[in-house]
């Protein structure tokens, strides 16, 4: 199993170069070759396996270049019970009522409490073996820009790998006060952690220059190191994320709620469009999914493009109380584009190039057409987003952070207006412990205490759930990071961070 870049069909790597390199030389994103197909039977054989064992199986059949015991080694390190707080990392649960079925798949039981762990758990993992088989010897320099769930789970996933070093850049008023506490106190000799006086995009776009800047990049190499990203634009991040959706139908077969074979919905509160878009792989190897909700929060870029072809970023910024999907320019989007145009390179060069001199790019009838018939695209802003917490925990008792609840928002507006009873899987993103002020304000009329620990114990209190263990460390943990520098400093800021300035 080879790849492509989404903007150059002749390139083709391997899935270790793949990993090992992020992005294309030419700007493009990695994208498999072909895709395995599951059949019923297929499926039905993973009924059987574990949450572990089902990785197994789809990775192995993504990694071409990679051995049975490599797979095994890396899956069986990243997922454990200790680090997951169970045996199976990705649990559901159901919340059923009149019209609505709603499997609330929650990805964020691991080590910071959002699901962006379930990739950056194992792409450590994957990515130090890819270097390993293509650069054996050098050091990878893992660059991650992040809107705050990235940030600490590429972090907390790369501390102290032995031949990496990770620098995470993140708008400085961009993160919420615990998502930057938990960077800022972020422990390992081989991590630093950098605020960019700018937006999400502004990191974004800053890493990605310095990724294709010739001259950084010779640095680099005379200092036997190279770039690679843990940004979800790398193969290796996503990859695992189309292993919970397989698991999750599985878990929903065995536990009664659907039949084999039966289809499901999946709604997704997206910002850079990785996670859905593993659901949409997923469905492309086999998985029954009849439509896909697209759900943003005021930075609705997504929910027009999707309803009317035309991908304009040209638009007010609103910085929110779900920020990780505070996003305009949503990376991954590439991807599916790529597989939309049937395959189409030249065609998405063109795309992403109009996208970043003029803006803006319209597709044609023929991918409008299939967006059509796959997605359903839906907004919901931060007033709705509370009104929806306040109401899930009220009426079904069910504790959901910001993200989740712009995506259950969405579904119940998909629901009223399509009639669609489909069961449908939701992804919950973070912990409600993370947003823990607006989540405070969604379920309680009484004045808020001052200081952000005091309103994680009063939700804990009022709300009688308990403050997950890796947040609750955070309150006495020492600072170590409080650098701030402007957008275009960054390239400097990399060189004197690795000190080859
Ligand atoms: C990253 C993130 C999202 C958005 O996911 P994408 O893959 O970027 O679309 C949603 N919710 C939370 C909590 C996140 O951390």
């Amino acid at each position: 199993m080879n790849y492509n870049s989404t903007r150059d069909k002749n390139r083709v790597v391997s899935a270790s170069q793949a990993i090992a390199q992020g992005i294309s030389e030419e700007g493009g994103l990695f994208v498999p070759q072909e895709l395995p197909q599951y059949s019923t039977e297929d499926i039905k054989a993973m009924l059987a396996e574990d949450y572990r064992g089902r990785a197994k199986k789809i990775m192995g059949d993504f990694l071409g270049d990679f051995t049975a015991e490599e797979i095994s080694e890396s899956v069986d390190a990243a997922y454990t019970a200790e680090k997951f707080g169970g045996e199976n990392p990705a649990p559901i649960s159901y919340i059923e009522s009149g019209d609505k079925k709603m499997s609330l798949l929650e990805l964020w039981h691991g080590p910071t409490c959002a699901f962006k762990d379930m990739a950056l758990q194992i792409l450590p993992h994957l990515l130090t073996k890819s270097v390993k088989k293509t650069y054996d010897g050098k050091q990878a320099v893992i660059l991650v820009a992040t809107s705050g769930d990235t940030g600490k789970a590429a972090l907390e996933g790369f501390r102290d790998v032995d031949g990496t070093k990770i620098m995470v850049f993140y708008p400085v008023d961009g993160v919420s006060p615990m998502q930057k506490r938990q960077m800022a106190t972020q422990k390992g000799e081989n991590v630093s952690v950098v605020a960019i006086k700018g937006n999400f995009d502004d990191a974004q776009t800053g890493v990605k220059k310095i990724f294709t800047n010739n001259e950084i990049k010779e640095k680099l190499a005379a200092n036997n190191m190279l770039f690679s990203s843990a940004n979800s634009i790398n193969w290796g991040r996503l990859l695992p994320q189309i292993v919970y959706y397989f698991s999750a139908y599985c878990d929903m077969v065995n536990e009664g709620k659907i039949a084999l074979g039966d289809k499901i919905n999946v709604c997704v509160p997206t910002g850079n469009f990785g996670n859905i878009l593993a659901s949409f792989y997923a469905m492309n190897m086999g998985l029954p999914v009849g439509k896909f909700i697209c759900a943003s929060n005021s930075n609705n870029v997504l929910t027009d493009f999707i309803r009317t072809g035309t991908y304009d970023k040209k638009r007010k910024f609103y910085t929110t109380i779900s920020p990780s999907m505070d996003i305009l320019v949503s990376s991954n989007l590439e991807r599916l584009l790529y597989h939309l145009t049937g395959e189409n390179a030249e065609k998405v060069a063109e795309l992403m190039n109009a996208l970043s001199t003029d803006g803006v790019y319209t597709v044609d009838a023929d991918v409008k057409a299939k967006l059509d018939k796959y997605f359903w695209g839906g907004f919901c802003d931060d007033e709705n987003t509370q009104k929806t917490i306040g109401k899930l925990y009220k009426e079904e008792n069910y504790l959901a952070d910001t993200h989740t609840a712009v995506a259950v928002n969405v579904y119940e507006q998909y629901v009223e207006q399509t009639g669609d009873k489909t069961p449908t899987v939701i992804a919950s993103t973070a912990s409600p412990y993370k947003f823990a002020k607006a989540v405070l304000m969604s379920v309680t009329d009484e004045a808020l205490p001052e200081d952000e620990f005091s309103m994680v114990d009063e939700l804990s209190a009022k709300t009688k759930t308990a403050v997950p263990a890796p947040l609750a460390s955070l309150k006495d943990a020492k600072e170590r990071f409080s650098f701030e520098c402007e957008v275009d400093e960054m390239p400097q800021t990399v060189l004197d961070g690795l000190s080859i300035g």
